[in-house]
């Protein structure tokens, strides 16, 4: 395993698996990430990633790009703050993506929280664009999404 700091950005190299975790500014220079990963298919996973920028954005997706050239490119436990940003982009409709953070509220209990929503497990409400009910950890009722499921959901459309 690698791991670097990229400005405020700690990155864990492993094979198969690219880590992200921190913030994606202009510091951080991600592009240049696909010199030191092998070729084949690689997970990201950008759980602790908690800020992007566009110049962040665009260096990502140049990092995506030149990885799709070698292989499948699956993400994982994506970032709230990177999922809303991929929705805003039509190069990552039909991604493979596994599991994404979102913003819920609970109705019952006011409690807030960015769950983590199973792409599998929820395919069918996702298809329709239709956030997925979460249990909500301080109370156990259901929970809902707290913005227009268009910011988080387009990319899943069917
Ligand atoms: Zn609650």
């Amino acid at each position: 395993m690698t791991t670097m700091r990229l400005g405020r950005l700690d990155v864990d190299i492993a094979p198969g698996q690219l880590t992200l975790s921190g913030r994606i500014d202009d510091a951080a220079h991600v592009g240049e990430l696909v010199a030191k990963i092998a070729a084949g298919d690689v997970v990201i996973d950008t759980d602790g990633v908690t800020f992007i920028n566009s110049i962040g954005m665009r260096e990502l997706m140049r990092l995506v790009r030149a990885l799709r050239a070698r292989g499948k490119v699956t993400f994982t436990r994506v970032a709230d703050v990177l999922i809303t940003q991929m929705n805003l982009r039509p190069e990552f409709a039909g991604s493979a993506i596994t599991s994404f953070h979102a913003q819920y509220v609970c109705g019952a209990c006011g409690a807030e929280a960015a769950p983590l929503v199973n792409v599998a497990e929820h395919a069918e409400d996702l298809r329709w664009m239709r956030a997925p009910k979460l249990p909500c950890a301080e109370c156990g009722k259901a929970m809902d999404l707290a913005d227009f499921p268009e910011r988080y959901l387009s990319l899943f459309k069917a």
